[in-house]
């Protein structure tokens, strides 16, 4: 059998670097897919952080000079491998673009992050043009690489090694689309006629998402539901319009989680291994944990409701601000959010905390292992989204016995079952489901869990089944390898 070769480029990678979930993506989807009998190779940037971890980083002795406008920017590039997988990680550096103390920039964006993802766009065809065999299939991942596509097509010349490849753009969030003022145009060395509105022109602006949506040969996004609320307002964010317009290669696959990472049975992140038999006993343990961390003589007995997420708009913080200030003083749960992200919201918790202390607990940061100790520690897990493409904290959550309470939005509809009479008969309930996006539906749906809570049975029955349930890769890499194979028996458009 003939086998697939998967070239992967994104901006991050767990446990290279991470800001978010598509790292997660990108530290697991290529191990699924290669557990299918691909062969995956994966591109990052080599920021700074990915050299501070003490993983096994290499020096290829390959670089070669990448045209930036009238510049020729010279790349290096470093090999790895991804933990737990035979995928090759090739890792580009360039000190000028990334040996930065952060991905993206802090509160700010870097002036120059069109730059350094043309850069790296770039130099991910080069690198790919410089294998032994060609790759089948370029699979590139949100805006940072959207020009991947537009050079795969449009300087097919450039790399004849790459020519029969197929492109495919998964979006993993339309929120961010890179865009840059129009000037930035001349820096991808594409001509001025692409800049156009049905091509890489945004109301004046140059779009690097719409670019790898309109010239890829496939799309995809993270949920089913997601991939129908971005072809339509205001889940497109403006790009609505060209989603539609590209529907009849628009596939919706929802994410998988790395179970060897995140399983409660082995997590070295929690005091002591749990599953669906002893699960009070290890959730109770990672209680008494995380209640030393926060520097509380011991846990108080009360249901602990966890957030965990980047503090952004799309987030919903606001409305868990507002729940904490009208539960905090009713003494019905104890409450700890982990987060960083807007200075506003992060202040907004400073103060509803301060205002509850020995109820609400807030870690400002950004901590890996106290993620994984909150999702363990605690009953319930609030996600009350603005809008969701998939989400990868209610998978978790599931996964941890934490019975997530989630918006009715994207990802977490195709996740997450209300809990009713009737599904928690047909066994298929596995949280709290609200619609409005406002604290007081946020908060009835927390009551009803709450509720639940202390029906001893109905919880345990709950909480097991949720734990029971497989959200990982193995669906969702079968859907992706469906998704290449059936590109590859498309002709290319020319
Ligand atoms: P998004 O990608 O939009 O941030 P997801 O739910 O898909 O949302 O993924 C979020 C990932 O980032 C999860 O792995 C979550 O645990 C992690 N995460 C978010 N904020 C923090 C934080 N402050 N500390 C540790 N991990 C975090």
């Amino acid at each position: 059998m003939r086998v697939l070769r998967v070239l992967m480029v994104a901006s991050e990678a767990t446990p290279f670097a991470k800001t978010g979930g598509l790292a997660d993506v990108m530290g697991s989807l290529p191990g699924a897919l290669a557990r299918l009998g691909c062969d995956v190779t994966l591109v990052i940037p080599a920021y700074r952080e990915v050299f501070a971890k003490g993983l096994a980083i290499e020096p290829t002795g390959l670089s070669f000079d990448v045209p930036i406008g009238t510049r020729q920017v010279s790349a290096r590039v470093f090999r790895s491998r991804l933990p737990g997988s035979q995928s090759t990680v090739f890792l580009i550096a360039n000190d000028e673009c990334f040996d930065r103390p952060t991905l993206y920039g802090g509160g700010k964006d870097y002036s120059d992050n069109a730059e350094r993802f043309i850069f790296f766009s770039r130099a991910a065809m080069e690198l790919a043009a410089r294998q032994d065999r060609p790759f089948d299939i370029i699979h590139c991942h949100d805006w940072q690489t959207g020009l991947v596509p537009a050079y795969h097509k449009l300087l097919a010349q450039s790399w004849p090694m790459l020519s029969h490849a197929r492109s495919v753009m998964t979006i993993h969030n339309m929120a961010y689309q890179g865009l840059f003022w129009h000037w930035d145009m001349l820096l991808t060395g594409l001509d001025w006629k692409y800049f156009n509105w049905q091509q890489m022109e945004f109301y004046g602006q140059l779009n690097l998402l719409k670019t790898g949506i309109v010239f890829a040969d496939g799309v995809s996004t993270v949920s089913p539901t997601y991939a129908r609320e971005i072809q339509r307002t205001p889940g497109g964010c403006g790009l609505e319009g060209v989603l539609a317009s590209r529907s009849d290669v628009l596939r919706g696959i929802v994410n998988g989680i790395d179970t060897t990472l995140w399983d409660p049975r082995s997590d070295p992140h929690i005091p002591r291994p749990y599953s669906e038999q002893d699960f009070d006993e290890g959730k109770y343990a990672a209680r008494v944990a995380l209640a030393a961390r926060l520097g509380h003589a011991a846990p108080d007995t009360r249901p602990l409701v966890a957030f965990v997420g980047r503090l952004v708009e799309q987030k919903g913080v606001e409305l868990v601000v507002e729940l904490m200030g009208r539960m905090g003083g009713t003494g019905r749960a104890h409450f700890v959010v982990l987060g960083t992200g807007e200075s506003g919201t992060e202040d907004a918790l400073r103060r509803v905390a301060g205002s509850f202390p020995g109820t609400i607990d807030l870690v400002i940061g950004f901590d890996e292992g106290l993620a994984h100790l909150v999702q363990a520690a605690a009953d319930i897990m609030l996600v009350p989204s603005r809008f969701e493409p998939c989400g990868l904290t209610q998978l978790y959550a599931l996964r941890y016995g934490t019975v997530p309470v989630v918006r009715s939005t994207g990802g977490l509809v195709d996740t997450v079952v209300d809990t009713t009479p009737e599904t928690l008969r047909s066994g298929k309930a596995s949280g709290f489901v609200f619609e409005a996006f406002d604290a007081i539906a946020l908060e009835h749906a927390l009551v009803r869990a709450l509720d639940a809570h202390s029906n001893r049975d109905l919880w345990s029955g709950l909480v097991r089944q949720v734990m029971g349930q497989d959200w990982s890769w193995e669906a969702s890499a079968r859907d992706y390898l469906q998704m290449f194979s059936a590109l590859e028996k498309r002709p290319r458009p020319s």
